[in-house]
C-alpha cells in the first residue's frame, strides 16, 4: 500500500520500517515474496530500492494473499502432501472449508490494491524508470 502512494519512487525497506515502526529484517522476507509473486520489482545499489511492478489497480488482493499464504494450509489435509488427518478421506468438514476459502479468495480478487489505498494511489508516470534487477539485498 506504501509503494502504491508513490508509484514512481524507488523506496527502500528501511525507509519503510523505519515508518511503519515494523522490522527490517520481517519486511526483507515479505518483499522477497512479493518480488518472486511479480508484485514488486527491486532495484539494487546506490539510489537502489523497490516499487509496485504494475499499476495498483492491476495489482488483485487475492493473487498477492494466494502467494504470501499459500504454503499455509487452513487445514491439515489442505497441504500439498495431504496431511495424515485420520479423519481424512471420510470426513464432512473439509468440504465446507473449502467452499470457505475459495469464497474468501475469490472475494479478494474482486479489489485491487488500488481500492486499498483510495485517493492515495497513484498511477506510474509513463516516463518512470523501471528497475531492472529483481534481487532483494539488504541494502534494497
Ligand atoms: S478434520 Fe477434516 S477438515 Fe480437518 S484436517 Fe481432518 S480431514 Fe481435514
Amino acid at each position: 500500500m506504501r509503494l502504491a502512494t508513490e508509484p514512481d519512487r524507488l523506496l527502500t525497506t528501511e525507509e519503510i520500517a523505519d515508518e511503519y515502526g515494523i522490522s527490517r529484517h520481517h519486511l526483507l522476507k515479505i518483499v522477497r515474496e512479493l518480488v518472486e509473486a511479480g508484485v514488486i520489482v527491486t532495484q539494487r545499489g546506490g539510489g537502489g530500492g523497490m516499487r509496485l511492478a504494475r499499476a495498483a489497480d492491476e495489482i488483485r488482493l487475492g493473487e498477492v494473499v494466494r502467494h504470501l499464504e499459500g504454503r499455509h494450509a487452513l487445514v491439515e489435509c489442505f497441504r500439498a502432501d495431504g496431511g495424515d488427518c485420520n479423519l481424512n478421506p471420510g470426513c464432512r468438514l473439509k468440504s465446507h472449508l473449502k467452499r470457505a476459502e475459495e469464497a474468501f479468495l475469490a472475494d479478494l480478487d474482486r479489489s485491487t490494491l488500488a481500492d486499498c489505498v483510495g485517493r492515495q494511489a497513484r498511477k506510474p508516470s509513463r516516463t518512470a524508470k523501471r528497475p531492472r534487477s529483481t534481487k532483494v539485498t539488504e541494502n534494497s
